[in-house]
């Protein structure tokens, strides 16, 4: 399915709207509808307790949005925190100009692929892509450009050249994609933190900013949490909260918003044992992803080649958007910077005592930030899917389905009447659905033929319909089918809520991290 498809899914079947739709949305801000936030507090959930309930070194808070401004100047925000932009002077469109160059790379990459694909069908089961790719004249050149470029890129970037990033966009010859120009103006910086005033202080002083990443409210709360939990260190703090960024974007949907969600943990660590954590988080979150059925091939890990300044090492795992592999997570080793700024900027020690060291630090920390709604980007992504099977009287039938692992499914049940009219079964119906809403988030629905019913469930990636039939009235069983494999078992009612419920238990996932 494509990705203008998936976009329209979510918004037909209650999943993800526009914001502010009636006065024509607000761009790149997001609504997330009935199923949505069932998804999305599905996905909070999962990560909070593999975080803090699967570690008993790692606790939670909730900060608040708004920050004394000053977090922000330690930070390194209010002067660091910029895109390079650049405006097309005939559409007056504007874009980022590392965006643009990698835009320019993405297409060189896409026809690589196109080649790689046709050498698949060509070649069949002996094909070796890797072989392939490193010995095909086209694609080498190919590679080398994206190489080229990128690396150009990341020096531009690095030494904050914006003349330098103008020349690059000239000489590949970047068109606006709006209006076909190559007239740019010049790439200029801009901060991309939103900021309001407080009603009671005028002027520079007053002003406040929406938090542009969660993390700085668990740095300034590390001695709060530390001490009223009494946690040794190495622990983790965890968080999930809204964040906000000023971004310039284009048609990515939910992989990047002004206002979105991250799930982020800082991981304090002695100095000098940094790089262990970092291997030891850098693992433990793949696997996360691995867990919930992502497969492999559309992970990968990309270490970054120019850190940022508080870092000294940093990664992204990626994921196989259907823009092509991009960041889903970032791994940061941070260093003791934020914790020095803050304790130099408040004038207030923010240091630990180490009882087996007998000495007192400032620890280091080790991050991992994922977005949310990028995580839900990745699973609806691949959910998400259109496939043959067969209809009730043997003929084939295309049906749309979404194959969320069931632990995430935004509803774990639907209970389903035969048929409407006949009250012994829709009484039947209603009681099995107060038995089972108490445990699990459930439907009831009676309306339209069986079939369609089944359809409208697989839509939403229900995992499991209940069907209440006459031979309920009979032996008390009821159908249960499963939404991947379409099987039907009966299942007495005393046991349908411990069938279901044992099938989308996230203790079982837990389990297996
Ligand atoms: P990008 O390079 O894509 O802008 P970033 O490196 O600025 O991302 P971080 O500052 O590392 O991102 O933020 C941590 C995580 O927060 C990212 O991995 C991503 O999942 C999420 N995130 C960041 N910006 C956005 C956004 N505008 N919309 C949705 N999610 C975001």
């Amino acid at each position: 399915m494509d990705f203008k498809q998936l976009i329209s899914h979510c918004k037909e079947y209650g999943f993800i709207f526009q914001s502010s739709e009636v006065y024509d949305g607000l761009a790149a801000v997001y609504d997330y509808g009935p199923y949505g936030v069932e998804l999305k507090n599905n996905i909070k959930n999962y990560w909070w307790k593999s975080m803090v309930q699967m570690h008993q070194n790692i606790v939670g808070i909730d900060a608040a949005i708004f920050m004394h401004p000053k977090t922000w100047k330690a930070s390194g925000h209010v002067d660091a925190f910029n895109d390079p932009l650049v405006d097309n002077k005939d559409s007056k469109k504007r874009y980022r100009a590392d965006q643009l160059i990698e835009g320019y790379c993405d297409k060189i990459e896409a026809k690589i692929k196109k080649d790689v694909e046709k050498a698949r069908k060509k070649f069949g089961d002996a094909f070796d892509e890797a072989q392939f790719r490193s010995t095909n004249g086209r694609i080498v050149d190919r590679q080398k450009k994206i190489d080229d470029v990128m690396t150009q890129l990341g020096n531009l970037m690095r030494d904050e050249d914006m003349a330098g990033l103008k020349q690059l966009i000239i000489d590949l010859e970047i068109a606006c994609p709006e209006s076909g120009s190559r007239d740019w103006t010049d790439v200029r910086q801009f901060n991309l933190m939103f900021s309001t005033q407080l009603g009671n202080i005028a002027g520079e002083e007053g002003k406040l900013y929406l938090r542009p990443e969660t993390a700085q409210g668990i740095f300034v709360n590390f001695l709060n949490v530390q001490k009223t939990t009494r946690q040794k260190i190495p622990f983790g703090i965890a968080q999930i909260g809204k964040a906000f960024r000023n971004e310039i974007v284009a048609r990515q949907f939910i992989f990047r918003m002004k206002e979105f969600e991250q799930m982020e943990m800082q991981f304090f660590v002695p100095p000098g044992e940094e790089m262990k954590w970092y291997q030891y988080w850098k693992e433990t979150r793949m696997k996360w992803h691995l867990s919930l059925g992502t497969p492999q091939s559309k992970l990968r890990f990309h270490d970054h080649d120019n850190l940022a300044h508080y870092a000294n090492a940093a990664l992204d795992i990626e994921y196989e958007f259907p823009f092509g592999f991009k960041e889903l997570e970032g791994i940061h080793s941070r260093t003791d910077f934020d914790l020095s700024s803050h304790q130099e900027l408040s004038g207030k020690k923010l240091q630990y005592f180490d009882p087996e060291r007998n000495e007192n630090y400032v620890p280091y920390v080790v991050e991992t930030s994922i977005g949310c709604d990028r995580m839900f980007l990745t699973q609806i992504t691949q959910a998400l899917q259109e496939e043959k099977v067969p209809d009730a009287d043997g003929k084939e039938s295309t049906r749309t389905v979404m194959k969320l692992h069931p632990v995430l499914a935004p509803v774990k049940c639907a209970v389903l009447p035969l048929l409407k009219n006949k009250e012994e079964l829709t009484k039947a119906a209603k009681d099995v659905y107060d038995k089972l809403k108490i445990s699990l988030n459930c439907q009831y629905d009676e309306k339209d033929a069986i079939g369609r019913r089944y359809r409208r469930q697989d839509a939403i990636g229900t995992p499991y319909c209940v069907t209440i039939d006459f031979d309920t009235l009979e032996d008390n069983t009821v159908t249960l089918r499963d939404r991947d494999s379409l099987q039907q078992e009966r299942v007495k009612i005393e046991d349908i809520a411990a069938v279901v419920n044992g099938k989308v238990d996230m203790a079982k996932l837990l389990g297996t991290l």
